[in-house]
Order: C-alpha cells, then sequence, then structure tokens
C-alpha cells in the first residue's frame, strides 16, 4: 500500500505550483496539532494520513505539535495516547515532538512587539462587552474605550497582567485591526486572557494564555511548517492567520482548509466522545464500538486498513458523511487476504449422529485461507457429538433453506455429508438436539456419487472444542447522523441499545484455545474476529467480532442467501 501512486488531490496541486515557484526553497514540512484534551478519532487519522503521507511523497518533514494552549483542559494521559496512535498510524514525526506552551515566551515576545507597533491594546471591558460590542455582520461593531491608550501604557499593563496582578478576566490583550471589517475575526480579537491556572507543562508560571487564532500561526512559523493544513471551520480565519504573520513581519507559512471527515452511525469530536466515556455509555475510549484509533485498534483494525480508507475516502472542499461500510470495507479487504479461516459455534445446538462409532475421532483436513495457498492446512478433529449453529437447524424449513432440515443432506465442512433424521425436543417443545446419520464415503465434503448438496455448515466437536466469550458490535447509534437532534433533545438518545452482545459459551475449535492476544481470524461464515487485547490471554482467549463478513461466504453458498 505504502508503493500505492498518491491520488492527485487539490492540496497536491498547491503545493506543486508552491515548488514550482520556488516558495519556501523547495521545502515541504507539515504538522499535527492536536490539543490533547480527549483521544484521537478516525477524523484525526484522516488528517495525520494526508500531512504525514504529503512529508513522505515530497521527501520533508513531519512534525507532531501538542496544541497544548488552554490549560484547564489537557492531561498527560491524552499525550501520551496522542503519541501512541499517531506511531502506530505510521506518522513518522522522527525527533520532532513539540509542545506550543514551550513557544509561550517567544509568544509573549511577539506580542510584546506588537503593542509597541501600535497594532495591540490592553482592553478592559468585561467578556460580556466585547462580545456585545463586535457588532455582526450587518453591523459594524464599536471601538472599545480602551482603543486608544498609549504604547507605554499598554506596554505597562500588559508586563503586568503577564506578571499575574489583575484577576481573571479582568483584561485581555487585543488586536487592533478594524472594528468595522467585514470578517469578524478582525474586528480586534482578544489576543491574550488572564488565567491563573495550572498548566500541565508549565505549572503556575503563566497568567496569561494566548488564543488559539493567535497562537497558531506563531507556532506554525516557529517551526517553519510550508503547509498548515487544517480543516474547512478556519477558513474564516485564514485573513486573521495572515495579518498576524504580517504584522509581525516574521516567516509566513501557508494556511490550507479541507472538509473535516464525518462517518455515518458516529460521532467524531472529542467533547462528545468523553461524555460517552463520562456517563458510562462505553467502557473507555478504547471501547471497540468507539471511532476512536484505540477503540478501533482494540476492535482488530490494522493500521494499514485505516491508511487504506483515508487513501481511497481522498481529500475534498466540501463536507459530506462517509459510510461507516466503506471503513469495514477497507478492513474486509485485507483480512479476507491475511485472516486464518478457523470454525466457532456462536450458538450452540448439538448433533449427535447415530451411525458414527462411539470412541472414534478422525483428523479432518481444512484449508487455512483458500485467498493464501502459503497458509496452508490443519487438522481439526472430528465425532460422533458436534456443534453446529441453532439458526442452521429448521424443523420447518422456509423456502430455499438448504440446511439441516429432518429427512434432508447437508454438507459438514470438509467432513461428512449428514443426513437429519428428527429433533429432539424438551417439555416445553425446545429442539435440544438433533440426530442425524452420516455417508462414510463422503470423507472431505464430496459424494463420490456426484449428488449435489446445496448447504455446507460449519461444526465445532463437542468433545475437542472448548467454551469462549464472544463479543459482538453493531453500531454505536441507530442514526446516520446521530448528532441531528431537534432543539433541546440529546445525540445520546440515538445510542444504540443493542450495541454490544456478548455471547459467554461460543463452542470453538481446540486449536484456538492457545491463541495469543491480538491475534485476527475468520471464524467461517460470521465475520472476522480478534483476540482482545485487554482481556485475552493464551488458554482464556476472549474474541472481539471485528467486521461481519460480506460476500466471502456467498461465493461458496450462493443458492442460499440465508447462510451469509
Ligand atoms: P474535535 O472536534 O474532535 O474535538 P478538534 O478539531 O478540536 O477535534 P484538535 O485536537 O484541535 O481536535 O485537532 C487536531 C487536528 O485534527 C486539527 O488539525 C484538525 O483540523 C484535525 N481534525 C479534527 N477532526 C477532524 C476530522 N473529523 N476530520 C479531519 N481532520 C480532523
Ligand atoms: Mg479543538
Amino acid at each position: 500500500m505504502e508503493n500505492q501512486e498518491p491520488k492527485s488531490n487539490f492540496i497536491r496541486e498547491i503545493i506543486d505550483a508552491d515548488l514550482a515557484s520556488g516558495k519556501s526553497e523547495g521545502r515541504v514540512h507539515t504538522r499535527f496539532p492536536p490539543e490533547p484534551n480527549g483521544y484521537l478519532h478516525i477524523g484525526h487519522a484522516k488528517s495525520i494520513c494526508l500531512n504525514s503521507g504529503l512529508a513522505r511523497d515530497y521527501k520533508g518533514k513531519f512534525n507532531l505539535r501538542f496544541d497544548d494552549t488552554n490549560p484547564s483542559k489537557e492531561e498527560q494521559e491524552y499525550v501520551d495516547s496522542i503519541v501512541e496512535d499517531v506511531k502506530w498510524l505510521g506518522g513518522d514525526f522522527e525527533d520532532r515532538l513539540f509542545f506550543a506552551s514551550d513557544y509561550f515566551p517567544q509568544m509573549y515576545d511577539w506580542a510584546m512587539a506588537l503593542v509597541k507597533k501600535g497594532k495591540a491594546y490592553v482592553c478592559d471591558q468585561t467578556p460580556e462587552e466585547v462580545r456585545r460590542s463586535r457588532g455582526t455582520p450587518s453591523e459594524p461593531g464599536k471601538d472599545s474605550p480602551f482603543r486608544n491608550r498609549s504604547i507605554e501604557e499598554n506596554a505597562d499593563l500588559f508586563e503586568r497582567m503577564k506578571n499575574g496582578e489583575f484577576p481573571d478576566g479582568s483584561r485581555v490583550l487585543r488586536a487592533k485591526i478594524d472594528m468595522a471589517h467585514p470578517n469578524l475575526y478582525l474586528r480586534d480579537p482578544v489576543m491574550y486572557r488572564i488565567l491563573h491556572a495550572e498548566h500541565h507543562r508549565q505549572g503556575g508560571k503563566w497568567c496569561v494564555y494566548p488564543m488559539y487564532d493567535w497562537a497558531h500561526g506563531l507556532e506554525d512559523s516557529i517551526e517553519q511548517i510550508t503547509h498548515s493544513i487544517c480543516t474547512l471551520e478556519f477558513e474564516n480565519h485564514r485573513p486573521l492567520y495572515d495579518w498576524f504573520l504580517n504584522a509581525l513581519e516574521t516567516y509566513h507559512p501557508r494556511q490550507i482548509e479541507f472538509a473535516r471527515l464525518n462517518l455515518s452511525n458516529t460521532v467524531l469530536s472529542k467533547r462528545k466522545l468523553l461524555e460517552l466515556v463520562r456517563d458510562n455509555h462505553v467502557s473507555g475510549w478504547d471501547d471497540p464500538r468507539m471511532p476512536t484509533i484505540s477503540g478501533l485498534r482494540r476492535r482488530g483494525y490494522t493500521s494499514d486498513s485505516i491508511r487504506a480508507f483515508c487513501a481511497e475516502i481522498g481529500v475534498a472542499k466540501f463536507n459530506s458523511i462517509v459510510d461507516i461500510w466503506v471503513l469495514e470495507n477497507s478492513l474486509r479487504n485485507e483480512l479476507n487476504k491475511t485472516a486464518t479461516r478457523v470454525m466457532a459455534v456462536l450458538r450452540p445446538l448439538k448433533v449427535v449422529i447415530d451411525n458414527y462409532p462411539q470412541d472414534q475421532a478422525e483428523e479432518m483436513d481444512l484449508v487455512n485461507n483458500p485467498e493464501d495457498p502459503a497458509a496452508g492446512a490443519r487438522k481439526v478433529p472430528f465425532c460422533r457429538e458436534i456443534y453446529v449453529e441453532q439458526d442452521d437447524f429448521k424443523e420447518v424449513p422456509p423456502p430455499k433453506f438448504f440446511r439441516l432440515t429432518p429427512g434432508r443432506e447437508v454438507r459438514l465442512r470438509s467432513a461428512y455429508i449428514i443426513k437429519c433424521v428428527e429433533a429432539v425436543k424438551d417439555a416445553a417443545g425446545n429442539v435440544t438436539e438433533v440426530r442425524c446419520t452420516y455417508d462414510p464415503a463422503t470423507r472431505g465434503g464430496t459424494a463420490p456419487d456426484g449428488r449435489k448438496i446445496k448447504g455446507t455448515i460449519h461444526w465445532v466437536s463437542a468433545r475437542h472444542g472448548f467454551a469462549a466469550p464472544v463479543r459482538l458490535y453493531d453500531a454505536l447509534f441507530t442514526k446516520r447522523a446521530p448528532e441531528d437532534v431537534e432543539e433541546g433533545r440529546d445525540f445520546k438518545e440515538n445510542l444504540n441499545p443493542a450495541s454490544l452482545e456478548t455471547i459467554n459459551n461460543a463452542w470453538c475449535e481446540p486449536g484456538l484455545k492457545n491463541v495469543p492476544a491480538a491475534s485476527r481470524f475468520q471464524f467461517e461464515r460470521l465475520g472476522y474476529f480478534f483476540t482482545d487485547p485487554r482481556d485475552s490471554k493464551p488458554g482464556a482467549p476472549v474474541f472481539n467480532r471485528t467486521v461481519t463478513l460480506k460476500d466471502t461466504w456467498a461465493r461458496i453458498e450462493q443458492k442460499d442467501p440465508a447462510a451469509k
């Protein structure tokens, strides 16, 4: 996949033009700038793949930078998880891991430089007054009564703000631009606010904290970023990004906006994901139902499949929702080629083969991966009593049912053709076991007389298999766009109450007993499964279903749509 020719897109066209015109000495230097206030999600993966992919393809550099300018929300746990996730996705920042808070002294000096140029002033309006005097798109704002303070007074007040002499919220530093500017972001935006808070890296050293619009361009400039790629919401902020860097007459990266990823049936906002974690709707940030990188990893996604997904969806200038099956398909494509096929029965129903000798057992040969001849074959024990799926038996078969039903034959995968004789029921009328006979001439599953057997089902020996927990997942939200809620309603009302189903005693073929955690398999006819990295141990595996199968089984059993 790394060798794939990168798809062209509008960002690559801009970069090509910049390189052709000799901008930035022919360098390409990008960055991924997360705020450490949550775990990364699949939307961030799009940004990481885009930025690190550009650096790789143009033989440039890629930085990981924590935008940790907001002291109240940031935590070390988030920093650690973000570093792990970026590395796992293959975002190669080498030794360039930076923290915006390390630039606070330089940012302060630059702000003071603007004060001395008469381009910034200390304003004593309350936050409410600042908001009210900003105006609307159709109405100009009103100048602050503090707008014309002298440079000396501004410099003195700003320094004292920094020294912690004033309480939170009492003053701000604002850029002196134009209160009638058609773009509201340029109506004397706030650059610094007073905040006596503990910062995760700076402690109590700073009493003033920079606002995003002021800080972000400076961070890019300090790191000599050439192309500062962000999501479309920042398009209207770009004139301000440019204004600050022009006013400082310093190195000036180019901001480019692209459409953020929205994925169906989930939410991609750290704030909302945090709500799900806090309120215990999920077991944590890495719950396998979460769209977080750590959740997808624990579900069984590979980093290759996530990168393939990001390449597939590409980058565009308009917002849209990508269907979650596009993501699932990128994983299926990979696992179909790589995953070992095994047999497990999720909802066991006992089948007794009356004419099979009581003490006999045989080793059947099963192909490990029909897509990969090098994967070889394995031996799976077979005996008189086996388990099959409850679904694969119907006493009264619906039309086109080609599985177990009294009087008919079915193929046990790579074993024998068996004929169903009767169902045994308990007092309440529930089927407790099925009696069958087998045809000893059909070892391996083919009839020497060439008679047609339409159905093939999977099975596990009752005597040799073992029980294991299996977790089945469905979409986290029932609605395609769960955030679209009416006024006063909550997106959490759209949570899918059936997003997790735990099966305690699935019956598994014996070879699975000692598999290591974090291994991938295809359970024949049931989907791709992953041994949970946290809960699974050799000797006691726990399986997460990563994705269901789509068409793979349909090829084998085309005539029986119900068997998929
Ligand atoms: P959230 O809304 O989930 O909190 P954010 O934009 O506040 O996300 P940041 O930590 O500020 O999160 O984002 C880091 C980078 O990831 C930014 O450059 C941002 O543009 C990008 N990013 C965030 N969400 C998406 C998304 N859904 N699709 C693409 N890029 C995204
Ligand atoms: Mg943010």
